[in-house]
């Protein structure tokens, strides 16, 4: 698909409602055929915006971009370039084929042709064949996979998915983004992908926003994003403490040294000595064993003594807030994990981790 794929961009978006501002985005771009994934709290505008960027609702101010070239929303050609998976897949009474073909048929495009688009598009999410089934019989995950095909089927130049799966079950959701993560990647089509599930934004998307109160107070490359905290709101989003602090004092084969004030940590990183750092590790690359006993080697170039500062149970997992001189992070451990430990307050354990699960980004010079 990737060819009529282009770069989006929103310039000084702003909307308001009945005089509240709910979106002032001064810049966002969404690289051609790159998944962008939209992520935040309910209410904090990801839908406004991902309307707006898919030229379905006009902004009150500012403009919207597809390769350089100004769009307007709202007419009929513009409508064309998008198309959208939302919550519920809003099936039309009729066949799956009907269903698939409905962008097509509005978009002028012959029989013949409409014939071998949907069938591609049926074969791109697994359900190659399906063209007779009637639409209204079709269960939840497969009705879901019809609406992607059915976006999927017009060749949109941005591609829009809005909390696509959160209606799912957590087992089928979680074949499901894998599925149309798999799909996003192998089409390199343009796409903005709204969802409050940081695992689903993981796992769908190659760059990530966080969105706060209409605005974008994190974005960047997936991984970092979501692995090392832009400030202590995001930390607290994406469940993690915020970032930790330190000066680079000895480099070597990609590993970094960081001294946090008292206690080193490892990083596989290319930075200079001497340069100030903040760093992160995720939860669940961090684990606890018991100090004093046989850690056992686990290849963890990090192995810090540390207190327990605080338990926060989180569902079947617990997140372990440990603290050593200068430096405090989380470590996610099963529940039953924190019991064999014997993990309280004020307890003491060994925290093991990766240089290469840390992550590190130089603060600003001087
Ligand atoms: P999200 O997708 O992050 O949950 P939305 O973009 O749906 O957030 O909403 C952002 C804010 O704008 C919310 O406060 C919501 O109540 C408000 N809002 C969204 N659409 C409208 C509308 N059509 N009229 C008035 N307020 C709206």
């Amino acid at each position: 698909m990737g060819h009529g794929a282009p770069m989006v961009r929103g310039s000084d978006v702003t909307v308001r409602y009945r005089g509240r501002t709910v979106l002032d985005i001064p810049n966002i771009t969404l690289p051609a055929r790159r998944t962008y994934a939209l992520l935040g709290p309910s209410g904090a505008g990801k839908s406004t915006l991902l309307r707006v960027l898919g030229l379905l609702e006009r902004p009150s101010a500012g403009c919207v971009f597809f390769d350089g070239v100004e769009m307007r929303a709202g007419d009929l050609a513009a409508r064309r370039r998008t198309s959208a998976v939302f919550q519920k897949p809003y099936l039309l009474r009729g066949t799956v084929a009907d269903n698939v073909g409905y962008g097509l048929k509005l978009r002028g495009i012959h029989r013949k042709r409409r014939h071998e688009d949907v069938s591609w598009a049926l074969e791109r999410v697994g359900l190659a064949g399906w063209e007779d089934h009637s639409a209204l019989t079709l269960s939840g995950g497969e009705a879901q996979r019809i609406a992607l095909a059915r976006a999927l089927a017009v060749h949109p130049e941005l591609l829009l998915l809005d909390e696509p799966l959160s209606y799912m079950d957590p087992l089928l959701r979680w074949r499901l983004t894998l599925e149309f993560a798999d799909i996003l990647k192998s089409e390199q089509v343009t796409a903005l992908y709204v969802t409050h599930d940081q695992d689903e934004a993981a796992v769908v998307a190659d760059v990530v926003g966080i969105m706060r109160d209409g605005r974008l107070v994190a974005e960047g490359d997936s991984e970092e994003t979501l692995g090392l905290p832009a400030d202590e709101w995001v930390a607290s989003f994406v469940g993690m403490e915020p970032a930790m602090r330190g000066r680079v004092v000895a480099s070597a084969g990609g590993v970094v040294q960081v001294d946090c004030g008292g206690t080193a940590i490892e990083a596989a990183a290319d930075v200079a000595v001497g340069a100030d750092v903040s760093l992160a590790v995720r939860p669940e690359d961090v684990a606890l064993r018991r100090s004093g006993g046989d850690e056992g080697a686990h290849g963890a170039e990090n192995r810090i003594v540390v207190t327990v500062a605080e338990l926060h149970p989180k569902g079947a997992l617990v997140n372990v807030v440990c603290e050593a001189p200068g430096v405090r992070f989380g470590a996610s451990l099963s529940r039953a994990a924190v019991r064999d430990l014997g993990l309280a307050e004020g307890s003491s354990a060994v925290a093991l981790f990766r240089a290469g699960a840390v992550r590190v980004r130089e603060v600003g010079a001087g």
